[in-house]
């Protein structure tokens, strides 16, 4: 038997020996599914499954897999340049990425500095505003606002402004101090309010801690509209107007992190846009390729810049990744933003809104959903075991793999966030795949038995 044809065999098994996943208890998880080829919103196992990519391969993949005009320029790229240093280098792709993403992006966000990935967009946005303020002469600035429930990455800087989860707690004692205010989950109101009647009265504690801390606070970070890994909370749209109200207010800057929802997938093209809000910088990163390759730009003002700019070269920002800016990358970063304009991809993502807020708010009667949320091309339905008294729930929730694995026995990829249930495509997929995977996401909430105990 050849190597090749060993290799074709049994790649679970393999991958066994020598493969360590993120998020997988090795000990105890299912076995990884071994995927040989992806094509639009499917993805193909080595045992000849297919399977529909419901959680666009952790949101990145925005266009469906393998599409021939990303291919064509990640080729085209690859025979030009496939990657140099980017200190004291340029390129052309970076170049015309960063004129695109300007042209893009709220007014104002002018300046654009690349990293690797969605964690390290957060860093960069970090140890930005942390110098930017030492720059300026104003040290003291050195706290951090975030929210609770928020999800920035998993560096120790991204992991620190994250909300205490499971995701942080075995690093507690390695994070630095960060101030949390009241996150708008609605559905669990932090003060037990209704949406209907109250006056976003959730922002209050944010405005007392920027009242307290006043000229401690080096920036407020937020996931704005779309608190993604922590439960994908939708906002209302006034408590984001309100958050940059504050940071105007109290002087301080306001880090939009827009890596999950960047890119449409809220609807608009960047989520701040729902508020009309100009963060004074923003977090992109996943969809930002297409879902093709690991890409991201922290994007500010002018002024941030400017506080960077001087003869005393100890003011510089000394931040850079070997992969700073990557050619291929920016080249299929490109193509992907050409695709919004020539497939339409907007009017996609409103047009798939509309269609899971039709499917998927009768669920709302079913026994055990507690909640359902939608905005953009995301679906959430939350489960409760009482919808009189809901349990916190959370990513350890042991029902979040046994749905997992009944939606993959029918053909759906998909990764409930332990109790909360959500469905975030491709753009491209048609209304009838929606259907379908909304069939299936009703039929299993429908039959679901909550475990005993
Ligand atoms: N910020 C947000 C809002 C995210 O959702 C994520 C990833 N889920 C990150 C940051 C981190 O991105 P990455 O996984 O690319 O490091």
């Amino acid at each position: 038997m050849t190597g090749n044809a060993v290799q074709s065999i049994d790649l679970t098994a393999r991958d066994r020996a020598h493969v360590w996943h993120p998020y997988t208890q090795m000990q105890t998880a299912l076995a990884p599914l071994p995927i040989v080829r992806g094509k639009g919103v499917y993805l193909y196992t080595e045992d000849k499954r297919r399977l529909l990519d419901g959680i666009s391969s952790w949101w990145v993949n925005i266009h469906g897999h393998s599409h021939p005009k990303l291919n064509e320029a990640l080729a085209a790229q690859a025979r030009e340049l496939e990657h140099v240093l980017f200190a004291g280098c340029t390129h052309r792709p970076a170049v015309e990425l960063a004129e695109r993403l300007t042209a893009l992006l709220p007014a104002g966000l002018t300046r654009v500095f690349y990293s690797d990935n969605g964690s390290t967009a957060v860093e960069v946005a970090i140890k930005m505003a942390w110098q930017y303020w030492q720059n300026r002469g104003d040290s003291g600035r050195r706290l951090f606002l975030a929210l609770r429930y928020a999800y920035h990455g998993d560096t120790v800087g991204a992991m620190s402004a994250s909300g205490d989860s499971v995701f942080t707690q075995p690093f507690a004692g390695l994070l630095f101090r960060v101030a949390r205010a009241h996150a708008p989950y609605c559905y669990r109101c932090p003060l037990g309010l209704e949406r209907a009647a109250c006056q976003i009265d959730c922002l209050g504690e944010l405005e007392r801690l920027l009242q307290e801390e006043k000229a401690q606070v080096a920036a407020v970070i937020v996931e704005p509209m779309l608190q993604g890994a922590g439960g994908m909370i939708v906002w209302p749209a006034e408590f984001l107007a309100g958050v940059r109200r504050l940071c105007d207010r109290y002087g301080t800057l306001l880090i939009a992190d827009e890596v999950l929802t960047g890119f449409g997938r809220t609807a608009k093209m960047f989520a701040c846009e729902h508020a009309r809000v100009r963060p004074d910088i923003i977090c992109l990163s996943k969809a930002l390729t297409g879902g093709y390759l690991p890409l991201a730009a922290t994007v500010t003002t002018d002024s941030v810049y400017g506080a960077f700019l001087s003869d005393d070269r100890r003011k510089t920002f000394f931040h850079g990744h070997s992969y700073t800016a990557n050619p291929l990358a920016c080249a299929v970063a490109l193509a992907s933003l050409e695709l919004f304009g020539v497939e339409g991809r907007l009017q996609r993502v409103q047009a798939l809104e509309n269609q899971l807020r039709r499917r998927l708010e009768p669920l709302r009667t079913l026994p055990h959903v507690g909640d359902v949320r939608v905005i953009g091309g995301v679906g959430v339905v939350e489960l409760v075991q009482d919808k009189q008294a809901p349990a916190a729930g959370g990513y350890l929730d042991r029902i979040g793999p046994e749905l997992a694995a009944e939606f993959l026995r029918r053909g759906l990829l998909l990764r409930p966030l332990g109790n909360v249930i959500y469905f975030m495509p491709p753009y491209v997929i048609t209304d009838a795949e929606v259907d379908w995977a909304v069939d299936q996401i009703a039929e299993v909430v429908e039959a679901w038995k909550w475990p005993e105990g």
